[in-house]
């Protein structure tokens, strides 16, 4: 039986205190009994070491939304894994759709970064997806294919232990749209061979593989029950504790 684990993605939102009432909130509504399943939120640098107070005792968990691959140095603006783990970060989310067209990575850089992430003992959140074009044009599979491979190029069994796979289709994130239950069970699977045929079946039993794309309170069990949907990668609806708190009660 894999783990579930479901990660809010705060992207660009909330200040210091705009954060310390979500916490507040999500902290305070999650039940008191043992959970089956992994809550990790993603808040933006800036809140980083307040959440990790703030999640002191909790079982919810830390993870950052993206690092740089160099150790320290001349990289203004970046932030390295070991600033992270010294905030407390246990996790942190790498080659988000977001990354890939706003900011340009490659998959050659989001590797480096994996890399970087597993020497520092950072847990990476790797996503992957195919826009909207890509999967009307049939090349879904293919897409999610070189993804897959080159982002963890030149990784161990042991590595992949430690990642989490979310499938996110681009078409779905923050628009509303869906993938259908058995659209994303389908992708899922897929990459669930990749990882067989690249590392070894039980290396693709064991990896969590996540779903992103609005996820909501209402959808959220229909999706978790695909027999290869681990987890949700949650954006817009880890905003509010009700609807993030709806979608790990779903779990
Ligand atoms: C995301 O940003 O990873 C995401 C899945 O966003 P949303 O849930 O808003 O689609």
């Amino acid at each position: 039986m894999r783990r579930i684990v479901i990660a809010g993605n705060w992207k660009m939102n909330n200040n210091l205190e705009e954060s310390q009432n979500l916490i507040s909130k999500l902290v305070e509504g999650l039940s008191k009994d043992k959970m089956n399943c992994e809550v990790i939120i993603c808040p933006p640098y800036t809140s980083l070491s307040l959440s990790a107070n703030l999640i002191k005792g909790s079982m919810v968990k830390l993870g950052a939304q993206n690092m740089y691959f160099e150790e320290s140095g001349a990289f203004t603006g970046e932030i390295s894994a070991s600033m992270l783990k010294g905030t407390g970060c246990e996790y942190v989310i790498l080659g988000h759709s977001e990354r890939r067209s706003i900011f340009g990575e490659k998959d050659e850089l989001i590797n480096k970064k994996i890399k970087k992430a597993l020497s520092s003992d950072l847990k990476p959140i790797f996503c992957v997806g195919e826009t909207l074009a890509e999967r009307e044009s049939g090349v879904t599979n293919e897409i999610i294919k070189g993804q897959v491979h080159e982002g963890l190029n030149g990784l161990s069994e042991n590595d992949l232990g430690k990642i989490i796979i979310a499938y996110e289709p681009v078409w779905a994130i923050g628009t509303g749209k869906t993938a259908t239950p058995n659209q994303a069970q389908e992708v899922h699977e897929f990459i669930r061979k990749l990882i067989s045929d690249k590392f070894s079946f039980a290396a693709a039993d064991r990896i969590v593989i996540q779903y992103g794309g609005s996820v909501k309170p209402d959808n959220a069990k229909e999706l978790l029950s695909q027999k290869d949907i681990d987890g949700a990668l949650v954006g817009g609806a880890c905003l509010k504790a009700e609807s993030f708190l709806g979608i790990i009660n779903a779990a």
